[in-house]
């Protein structure tokens, strides 16, 4: 049996330890099961799977409710007697069941030129006070959250320029729109240069006549950036400043801008009053380095997550997840870990304390209440106070990982 790629047909074998997982489906959690869901899912929306049972029979992978179905897509393509008509295939997994807030997918950015810097209730709430309030944010949100840059395989890492392809792809999912009928896709101008911003004032000019009415036609481009101010940045690959006629956004506003660098940046253009492309807001994301695009909220952050991967170093197969949306338990009630560390059936959540403040301690506790049962281990480090945490801090998480060997 095969994986297949959807767009060029590309193949990849499956083992014969894989398809016999295949073939029997499961209810349990053993390692290898859960490896091989854990890369069901990675593949799921790029990849079929090549059935035996006839040329051109192919089964899709497909994830609901916490399980994932495997599912002929023609059944008529199918023998009669093939095992997956015959069967319905289902694994459960415990580990990705997370059910997020709610998610938009559709953006309606510039509706009645009005400023991209609203407040967005899908996403914004009491518990969830870094993450973004501009749409522009919640954009990249949700496209740093599909391209599932947001987790790191101690053992299967990717290049910059992979991570950046499945942002694009993330991009150019034709359920994200801009609005109605428009896909975000058409407004996504890759990543930013001068050539790049040329072009897309010749868009621009021309784009007032298809342009949904409401809305002012934009473009969306993004960057790797390695410093940004009150209202400019510079590009990692071009070394160049570009200026933003509005403030730049980020995930909250206490960060130290120079110390959180680098970032992922996604900026929008549109015409301006002379009839030449501007570019108008812009939303920054720290992340890891400039070779792991993986999103953090502060400098704190980053240094917590070199420890953790120093630590998980030792260890294979271990899966970091910075989640970048809420879950929601039975009772309705949210929270997000700062970082979700899972090896093997052992799920870590680590909360990074950026403050003594007793407000800042007393809401922490709160939602470390809510988020205890959800995990096998529970760590709160005091970031600000690493000198003294540290060892705490690494022989804590040694512990919590030595449980799942
Ligand atoms: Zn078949």
């Amino acid at each position: 049996m095969y994986f297949i790629a959807k767009n060029n047909k590309q193949t990849v074998a499956i083992s014969d330890g894989k398809k016999l997982i295949l073939l029997n489906g499961s209810t349990d959690n053993n390692d290898s099961i859960n490896h091989f869901i854990n890369k069901l899912l990675r593949l799921k929306d790029n990849f079929w799977i090549k059935c035996t049972c006839c040329d051109n029979a192919l089964l899709i992978i497909c994830a609901l409710h916490g399980k994932i179905y495997i599912r002929c897509k023609s059944r008529a393509k199918h023998d009669i007697n093939c095992f997956f008509i015959q069967k319905n295939i289902v694994f459960y997994s415990k580990y990705f069941k997370p059910i997020y807030s709610k998610r938009s997918k559709q953006f309606f950015l510039y509706k009645n030129v009005t400023d991209i810097v609203n407040n967005d209730t899908d996403i914004a709430s009491i518990e969830t006070k870094n993450v973004s309030c501009t749409k522009l944010g919640q954009i990249l949100f949700t496209i740093l959250d599909d391209a599932k840059v947001n987790i790191f395989y101690t053992n299967s890492s990717i290049s910059v320029f992979e991570q950046l392809t499945l942002i694009t792809n993330a991009f150019n999912d034709d359920q994200k729109l801009i609005a109605k009928n428009i896909p975000l896709k058409k407004c996504y101008r890759y990543l930013l240069n001068d050539t790049m911003l040329a072009k897309a004032e010749i868009f621009l000019q021309k784009a007032n006549y298809w342009f949904p009415h409401p809305l002012e036609p934009f473009v969306i481009f993004t960057s790797i950036v390695t410093k940004i101010t009150y209202n400019s940045f510079i590009t990692k690959k071009d070394n160049k400043t570009y200026k933003v006629a509005n403030k730049i956004s980020t995930t909250s506003h206490w960060i130290n801008l120079d110390k959180s660098a680098p970032y992922f940046l996604a900026v929008s253009a549109i015409i301006g009053k002379d009839n030449q492309i501007i570019l108008k807001d812009a939303f920054a994301i720290p992340i890891f380095s400039t070779r792991v695009l993986m999103p953090i909220e502060s400098n704190y952050e980053r240094t917590i997550l070199k420890i953790i991967l120093s630590v998980v170093n030792k260890y294979y197969n271990i899966t970091i997840i910075k989640p970048l949306f809420d879950f929601i338990t039975d009772n309705k009630e949210k929270y997000r870990p700062d970082f979700i560390v899972i090896h093997n059936n052992n799920k870590i959540f680590i909360e990074v304390l950026g403050s003594n403040n007793p407000d800042y301690l007393a809401h922490k506790n709160h939602i470390n209440r809510i988020a205890k049962p959800a995990c096998n281990h529970f760590i709160a480090v005091k970031a600000f106070d690493l000198q003294n945490n540290y060892d705490h801090f690494i022989y804590d998480l040694t512990n919590a990982l030595q449980e799942s060997l």
